[in-house]
């Protein structure tokens, strides 16, 4: 009986199982699409390290893919760059597997409790206790290994957003800081607002100009990778936009009137429709800078 049900359960997860694509970024550093969010493996003598985890349905098949990398071994480090079900799905796992667990304060005070979306009444369940982060930080940090992580403080996307930069192979990851493929998801909920997008893609600009090399690799949680080009690009969109949306505020308008005005024109063609992202990000305005939230 035992055998019959592995063998109906086994085709079953496979049928069930993402497909996890594999990108070289340079030595012993990998990008793992398919999991629900880009996911960056550092492997070596060190242990592994992973900035982001996936969803929680793919973590299975995300955990075979890692150990299937040249130099793989056990995860000793994995980095939240925020609180959404993309990024912690493999926290239960890695976890209880006794890995580190890094993640901005405020992104484990969110996972330590449920959230419900106003806009859309989507549901996300805290964390339990084992999946929670368990080394958290303000400001910035560094492995022994040389990896700095640091807190995006301009609420770009959450209010507990980080980047993870890595010198070895000048890689910058920063979550959804940056968003590489259509329109970012604004969620004001938990603390992102539009003038938080333009101060977050500034903040990338100077982390990779302090570092003195232009050609970093900026990895987002979603789409391709990017270069300094296209995160001063993304600046001075999202500038304009953000300006656009701040006079329709100043006039008393409201995010109706904001979509309807078609504040993102000039860059429907590329970016797709923006209907919902001007909402949101409008609503995240009243948000921040109305006098009575
Ligand atoms: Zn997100």
């Amino acid at each position: 009986m035992k055998a019959a049900s592995v063998g109906l359960a086994a085709p079953f997860a496979f049928a069930q199982a993402p497909k996890i694509t594999t990108t070289q970024l340079g030595d012993n550093l990998y990008l793992l699409g398919g999991a629900g969010a880009n996911v960056i493996v550092r492997t070596g003598a060190e242990g592994v390290v992973m900035v982001d985890g996936g969803l929680a349905q793919n973590a299975g098949a995300l955990a075979q893919a890692v150990a299937a990398l040249p130099n793989s071994g056990l995860v000793r480090t994995l980095f939240n760059t925020h609180w959404h079900p993309e990024q912690t799905g493999s926290n239960e796992r890695l976890g209880m597997a006794g890995a580190t667990i890094i993640a901005q304060e405020n992104t484990r005070l969110w996972l330590q409790q449920n959230i419900t979306w106003p806009w859309n009444g989507q549901k996300f369940k805290k964390l339990s206790k084992v999946a929670q982060p368990n080394k958290t930080f303000y400001d910035k940090g560094a492995l022994d290994s040389g990896i700095r992580y640091g807190y995006i403080s301009d609420a770009a996307h959450t209010d507990g957003d980080l980047y993870v930069y890595l010198p070895q192979q000048n890689v910058l990851a920063v979550g959804d800081a940056a968003c590489g493929q259509g329109w970012p998801v604004v969620d004001w909920w938990t603390g992102g607002w539009i003038g938080g997008i333009v101060g977050g893609l500034q903040r990338i600009q100077s982390i990779v100009n302090k570092d003195g090399n232009r050609d970093t690799k900026i990895v987002p949680a979603v789409g391709p990778v990017l270069s300094l080009a296209d995160i001063t690009a993304q600046v001075d969109m999202y500038g304009t936009i953000y300006d656009r949306l701040n006079q329709m505020l100043n006039k008393g308008r409201g995010p109706s009137e904001a979509v309807e005005a078609k504040p993102a024109k000039e860059f429907e063609a590329k970016m797709g429709n923006p209907d919902e992202f001007i909402r949101r990000s409008f609503e995240s305005l009243w948000a921040y800078l109305s006098p009575d939230a």
